[in-house]
């Protein structure tokens, strides 16, 4: 009969857990965590230190498929129950007391939220994601963000590798074969926040003006690129201190690279990860950077982190908020035309999607990117417009003083807003953030503040126009000093015409700018290059953009074949992007040009065939997968690659690497090979390999 107590018990637990938050508030969590990376493993022993707020006799942690058990020094013994998704300790816990439960668990090759990355490569690291993946997959503790909990983890790993967790350092230790980095929060956090990262990381140290230490990590090979990657970091770091008007509400941040990251970046708390496809150097800093996300994920410190929404029906305070501030910093960097174009290009994107009756409330909890992120970001732009500064100031930092540390809700930012305001906010609170179109009036009124917006509107209107009417205006649109957006589109507006005296004229003159954004939209829209401008769009492979050299080395290639070997001549030192963008096309081309290197070319295909291999990124593997499918040609090893990307914990190159496969199979030749590989794959790679062949 124990059994069926026991199903009738885990069915009353789980149905009384959604208000566990009501009967318990978790305080703190200390653990020691040691990771076993070539098992994939994680062991760890965890104290909770709680207080019941009524008499309650089970309470409960979320934990995914661990081995879990009291630990030795638990002194409490309560009674212990663990399912696939949770723990459950039952004891008649009295209100208002504090206890301690102290638990070792184990786990194996956690489903989600912490990756090992190829432990046997020369650069492996383990990192973790915790938010919409679930932390307790490799810890376990809370899922619910509204419990927040002050950790302090030590994390045991290989001798030779770094741990970098949430919160201060407060001890490092070197053991035989292990090194313990002991990390300590001083404020409470949700769950989703708590992050680690271990790989061979090297770290540079500045300061905010305040006095914050940031800490700016980066593996060896990155070092020459370590200033451009993270330009204006600090400059971005006081900006939002100032703006906010609220200091940075924890102890240190420190920004940490790791491969393969699904995401551009996490805000955890005090430890943003992000993608290591960021790293650049200065030339593809113009193209390319890391500001926007270096600026989002920071604000999010106190929008998100500091301040956590309720549910998600509150998302607007984290994404919205992390975005509008971005675009702030960005302004502050970046200057004022290249904000309002921003704003201008998200009101086109949500104007049109709201066009189409796809709109969507700021306040659906199933929202997708487009309306909490630009939208939200929108809204705050207009009440900043609405209220006035002073009082818009005034209204985030009584906002972030009322509920500092806590979670909040939007009827709780709003009502500080009406507040700190005086004023009767109610129609702004329905026209953006009930309603789900999009306020285009109120947008283009705000747009319109702009004179640029207002110049660059007057060129759009052109676009009907035949060339001869707006001849004078679209040149006089190119003299100096020339807007770089009005400038593209010109450009844009020439490409659309049929050939002439007048727009070979004018696109000379696009040319002339010396504009590198102005260049790189001749160099992507410019496709058939008239024999006159050959040498003007030949200088663009000098341009200091690896967007333009790219798309130039291809235009030229394919518009002058007499002159192919001169332009590969002149790329071939260029690696580009960190995903080799022109490496990867240099190779590419070189290969398929006759008469070209011809002593190399079994060389160059080696290089392009191996950017697919597991130990890159997947940014890097999906452009050498996407050139390889150009010329059809596919090694054992490529198969091979494309098969274990196809279970690639990146949710996009998974996709990708899945269509590139379905597209293969439809080709006899690939059909055969594929199917020979089977005895070498592993048994998950045999499923995903049959389910593309039985379509
Ligand atoms: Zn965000």
């Amino acid at each position: 009969m124990k059994w069926i107590c026991f199903l009738m018990l885990i069915l009353f637990a789980v149905k009384v857990f959604p208000q566990q938050k009501s009967s318990v508030d978790f305080k703190t969590a200390e653990g020691t965590l040691s990771f076993f990376p070539e098992e994939q493993r994680v062991q760890g022993e965890i104290s909770y230190r709680f207080t019941v707020l009524r008499n309650i006799d089970t309470i409960a942690l979320d934990a995914k498929n661990m081995k879990v058990e009291l630990a030795p020094g638990d002194t409490l013994k309560p009674k212990l129950i663990n399912t696939t998704k949770k723990i459950y300790f039952l004891y008649p816990f009295k209100s208002n007391q504090t206890y301690a439960i102290k638990i070792i668990y184990e786990v194996e090759e956690p489903k989600q939220a912490l990756y090992f990355s190829n432990w046997h490569s020369d650069n492996p690291q383990i990192w973790s994601q915790g938010q919409g993946k679930e932390n307790s997959h490799w810890l376990p503790s809370i899922d619910d963000a509204n419990d927040k909990i002050k950790f302090t983890i030590r994390y045991s790993v290989p001798k030779g590798y770094r741990a970098i967790g949430n919160g201060t350092l407060v001890k490092h230790v070197v053991q035989e074969d292990e090194e313990i980095w002991h990390y300590q929060m001083h404020h409470p956090i949700s769950s989703y926040l708590v992050a680690v990262a271990v790989g061979k990381y090297q770290k540079k140290e500045i300061h905010s003006t305040k006095g914050i230490p940031i800490t700016l990590y980066y593996e060896q090979k990155f070092q020459k690129y370590l200033e451009p990657t993270y330009r204006y970091t600090q400059r971005i770091f006081d900006f939002l201190e100032t703006e906010i008007g609220i200091d940075y509400p924890f102890t240190n941040y420190k920004l940490v690279p790791v491969r393969d990251f699904m995401y551009a970046g996490m805000e955890n708390a005090t430890t943003t990860l992000f993608s290591e496809s960021f790293f650049t150097d200065s030339i593809g800093f113009i193209d390319r950077n890391f500001v926007n996300v270096n600026a989002h994920e920071l604000a999010h410190q106190w929008f998100g982190d500091d301040v956590t929404e309720k549910s998600s029906k509150d998302h607007w305070l984290q994404e919205g908020f992390a975005a509008y501030y971005a675009l702030l910093a960005e302004k502050e960097i970046f200057g004022e035309d290249y904000f309002y174009f921003k704003l201008y290009q998200s009101a086109e994107k949500l104007k049109s999607n709201s066009d189409q009756g796809k709109g969507q409330a700021l306040l659906n909890p199933k929202a997708n990117a487009l309306t909490f992120y630009e939208k939200g970001a929108w809204a705050l732009h207009i009440l900043r417009e609405k209220v006035g500064e002073e009082a818009f100031k005034n209204g985030i930092r009584s906002f972030l003083q009322t509920h500092a540390y806590q979670n909040a809700s939007v009827n709780d930012f709003m009502e500080q807003m009406m507040k700190s305001s005086g004023q009767d906010l109610t129609s702004f609170t329905d026209q953006w953030l009930k309603q789900s179109a999009f306020q285009d009036e109120d947008a283009l009124a705000s747009l319109k503040k702009s004179t640029f917006i207002t110049a660059y509107m007057e060129v759009i209107r052109l676009r009907p126009l035949s060339l001869s009417a707006k001849y004078d205006l679209l040149l006089k649109a190119l003299e100096f000093p020339t807007n770089p957006y009005i400038g593209q589109e010109v450009v844009q507006q020439l490409i659309a015409e049929n050939p002439s005296e007048q727009r070979l004229k004018l696109l000379e003159k696009a040319f002339e700018t010396n504009q590198t954004m102005i260049r790189q939209t001749l160099a992507e829209s410019l496709v058939k290059i008239p024999k006159e401008l050959q040498k003007a769009y030949e200088s663009l492979l000098k341009d200091p953009s690896y967007r333009t050299q790219e798309e130039a080395l291809l235009n030229l290639w394919l518009n002058f074949p007499e002159d192919r070997s001169r332009y590969l001549d002149r790329l071939q030192h260029t690696q580009g992007f960190y995903t080799k963008n022109i490496r990867m096309l240099w190779l590419t081309l070189s290969i398929v040009t006759t008469g070209y290197q011809s002593d190399q070319k079994e060389a160059h295909y080696r290089e392009l065939s191996h950017y697919t291999a597991p130990q890159y990124d997947y940014a890097i593997r999906e452009n050498a997968f996407g050139l390889l499918y150009q010329i059809n040609r596919f090694t054992t090893e490529n198969y091979k690659n494309l098969l274990q990307a196809s279970l690639h914990p990146a949710w996009q190159f998974q996709k990708f690497s899945k269509a590139l496969l379905k597209e293969l199979l439809k080709e006899e030749v690939h059909r055969e090979n594929l199917n020979s590989l089977k005895p070498e794959l592993n048994a998950q790679e045999v499923k995903v390999l049959n389910h593309y062949l039985s379509k």
